[in-house]
């Protein structure tokens, strides 16, 4: 099987695809509060041509594919998608980030079409805290999608929790509790300045009051006596810990305060088609004209991962000033 290194030396074998740039959320920290005009479809990748670039990342050695979004699971087909990339010979996972909203009734057909597990994103266990953050979201509507995923076997189910002061800093201990009854991973996860340094509304705090680091979550986590654990397979930059005999564990994602990128394996595929060597930095490689003319996207896969940074040299001190972050898209815009 061939490998794929980039000039750092780093083995580069997971691409996240973003499937399309539409969401039915609007959280605070992914989408600004007017939203973001959406691409016209024209410019979205089809199926098709998402499968190709599928297939031609796989035989450079790229076995592991994460679908995202926008929210993944508003192309309500997206099973035919998992499951003609699941067929492909070298493909190691297929896996998913998804809001959960659509999740109940779409967790079994994805499953049986090859999906391998999802990570949802599930940020506070207060309904109306839950409602103001997403904007539109309904908790009980996202739990009923969890509780389908599990039934249907798309496990370890992962939560992605963003941790933003004045909204769930306070909750950290009750959403790390449910490692205690569930075989989950709760995942915290610092705030990225990616499109969302104005002003959330008048129920957020400003800018420079929205950033909790890890140290300061840890701390907050002091009480349930977080003990180390074996790093949990696909929990890819986390640190992980456990509750003492919690079934679960307690991760922790810091891309700014103690980032990873000495470890970084991934590429993006953003849904306009274009390839993002790196999550912090606008550099980006076209690839949907060349997937249109029928030419071989080998060079530009390879071109892409060329220019993977050492690192994106962002802290997160340049956070309240949201200074060098990207400025050309979103978070939804490119998929977490
Ligand atoms: N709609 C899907 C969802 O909600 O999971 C997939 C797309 S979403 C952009 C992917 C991930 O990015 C989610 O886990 C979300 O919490 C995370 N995310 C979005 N904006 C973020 C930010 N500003 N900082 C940190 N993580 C963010």
């Amino acid at each position: 099987m061939q490998e794929l290194h980039d000039a750092f030396g780093r083995r580069i074998d997971y691409l996240r695809i973003s499937v399309t740039d539409r969401c039915n959320l609007r959280c605070a920290y992914c989408v600004p509060p007017a939203g973001v005009a959406w691409k016209p479809r024209s410019e979205i990748l089809s199926f098709e041509e998402i499968e190709q670039v599928v297939r031609s990342a796989v035989a450079l050695g790229m076995g592991k594919v994460r679908l995202t979004g926008g929210e993944p699971l508003v192309r309500s087909d997206l099973p035919h998608l998992v499951r003609a990339i699941a067929r492909i010979p070298g493909i190691k996972e297929v896996s998913l980030t998804t809001n959960g909203m659509l999740l109940e009734r779409l967790a079994m057909p994805l499953a049986e079409a090859g999906l391998a597990r999802v990570n949802v994103s599930f940020d506070t266990l207060d309904p109306v805290k839950f409602h103001r953050l997403t904007r539109f979201g309904e908790i009980e509507r996202v739990w009923r999608g969890i509780e389908a995923a599990e039934r249907a076997g798309l496990t370890p189910i992962k939560l992605n929790t963003v941790v933003v002061r004045g909204v769930n800093d306070t909750e950290l201990c009750d959403l790390a509790r449910l490692t205690l009854s569930q075989a989950w991973h709760v995942r915290f996860i610092e705030l990225m300045p990616v499109g969302n340094g104005g002003d959330w509304g008048e129920e957020f705090p400003p800018l420079g009051e929205r950033y909790v680091s890890v140290q300061e979550m840890l701390a907050r986590l002091a009480p349930l006596g977080l003990a180390p654990a074996a790093a949990t397979a696909g929990n890819g930059p986390a640190r992980t810990f456990r509750i003492p005999g919690a079934p679960g564990t307690v991760g922790f994602i810091s891309p700014l305060g103690e980032h990873f990128c000495a470890t970084c394996n991934r590429l993006r595929l953003t849904a306009d088609g274009r390839l993002r060597p790196c999550l912090l930095l606008d550099r980006e490689v076209p690839v949907r004209e060349a997937l249109r003319l029928g030419a071989d996207i080998t060079p530009l896969i390879e071109q892409a991962v060329a220019l993977k940074p050492s690192g994106h040299g962002l802290s997160a001190s340049s956070t309240a000033a949201g200074a060098g972050f990207p400025q050309n898209r979103v978070m939804c815009q490119i998929g977490g």
